[in-house]
């Protein structure tokens, strides 16, 4: 029955995955979206076609550099006009930026709302295991496909850096962008990176297909995957500040950056090299861009130290058969069993697997440890036990 269950949910999966796909198609904007198409030998009109706006709104755009822009006869070769061609790029870039705005103002706000969807699974212990393969396949599909790679927090924190360093100019929304990921990450520990983040959810759903075989329970020593990210970390930060050679406006995250999937026109060979790289690893690994090499995902952790929404352990209801630690993906579980210290625990995707795995609800994703205090709970079982015997 359940069985059956999961497989409709995952045929429904499909079917709504190619409906989306569809939609997808008639929404996305045109290539031209990022590199304005243009020619001389076309005419206002055509132009404004061919990149997907209306000649009003390119004549509005154009009149800040050209104040003649609304005599200009829509019909003429631009061969004709007395207009440079570096301002007709100006305006279509303006007005292709002005778009951008809105959808990463789309994907901000839908990302909240994901973000506080995830939260209202996990805290109930809600997330099945078909809950989360949808919720997979819907960030890849409107993150990824529909919404061209947004949100992207790697690009927040690397825009950062470079802001930082001074090769961004406009450092205050930047910083704004990365405020946002900063405080659903506060909310709960890589809430974003495991529920909204379209390319974490992409490698995940690789993970979850039996694609190659793979020994299941092998899990990354987070010493080795904090300690690459770090090390990859000092080494952008070393070139984007000039530190080790002359600084350069390209971070190395930008030179391989994977995101770029969901935006086929800015892909080169280099980064789909290491995206296939990327991919097949997927298969074998959790998540392997995330443990390995994005910046985000160091960020993420120190923020998951103080985040009010974590995994923690009821150790009066625990009975120590471990299947929470062996449903997580990575090495956080074993971190909450092991004790000690709450802090620089290997970092932990918010999945919810190990909630949905204890079977005696001693895992809670919650504020308050002394929520998932069972002791309190067991007294009033132990008390109506006593009452009805
Ligand atoms: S760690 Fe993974 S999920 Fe998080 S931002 Fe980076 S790529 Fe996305
Ligand atoms: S299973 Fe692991 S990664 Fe997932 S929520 Fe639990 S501790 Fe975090």
């Amino acid at each position: 029955m359940c069985e059956r269950a999961t497989a409709t949910n995952r045929i429904l999966c499909c079917v709504l995955g190619v409906l989306v796909l569809v939609l997808a198609d008639s929404m996305r904007p045109a290539d031209g979206d990022l590199e304005p198409t243009f020619s001389t030998e076309m005419t206002i009109e055509s132009l404004a076609s061919e990149n997907d706006v209306s000649p009003r709104q390119l004549l509005n755009a154009l009149s800040v550099h050209n104040t003649c822009a609304w005599e200009l006869p829509q019909g003429v070769d631009l061969t004709y006009l007395p207009v440079d061609r570096d301002h007709w790029m100006a305006a279509l870039e303006t007005l292709h930026a002005e778009r951008h705005s809105s959808r990463s103002a789309l994907a901000y706000a839908l990302m909240v709302v994901c973000v506080s969807a995830a939260l209202l699974l996990i805290l109930p212990r809600k997330v099945s295991r078909s809950a989360r393969f949808l919720a997979l396949v819907g960030t890849v599909l409107v993150f990824g496909v529909i919404l061209g790679g947004l949100p992207n927090p790697m690009d927040a924190f690397v825009r950062f850096l470079k802001a930082l360093a001074g090769h961004e100019s406009n450092a205050v929304v930047i910083a704004l962008g990365l405020l946002v990921f900063t405080a659903l990450s506060l909310l709960g520990s890589k809430l974003v990176c495991g529920w909204v983040c379209p390319f974490g959810a992409l490698q995940e759903l690789l993970f979850a297909l039996p694609l190659l075989k793979r020994k299941r329970d092998f899990k990354l020593p987070f010493m080795i995957s904090i300690g690459c990210r770090i090390l990859v970390l000092i080494a952008a930060i070393m070139f984007l500040f000039g530190l080790a050679v002359a600084p350069t406006e390209l971070s190395i995250y930008e030179q391989a950056d994977p995101f770029r999937l969901f935006s086929p026109a800015q892909m080169t060979g280099m980064i789909a090299g290491a995206l296939m790289v990327i991919l097949i690893l997927s298969s074998v690994l959790f998540r392997p861009f995330c443990q390995i090499l994005c910046p985000f995902g160091i960020y993420s952790w120190l923020l998951e130290n103080v985040a009010a929404n974590r995994p923690r352990l009821d150790q009066s209801r625990c009975t120590k058969c471990e299947k929470c630690v062996k449903a997580c993906p990575t090495q956080a579980m074993q971190g909450v069993h092991a004790g000690g210290s709450e802090f620089f625990r290997p970092g932990c995707w918010a999945c919810g697997a190990c909630v949905s795995a204890c079977p005696e609800d001693a895992v809670a994703f919650t504020l308050d440890s002394s929520s998932t205090d069972g002791s309190a709970k067991r007294e009033v079982e132990e008390r109506a036990d006593q009452t009805e015997k």
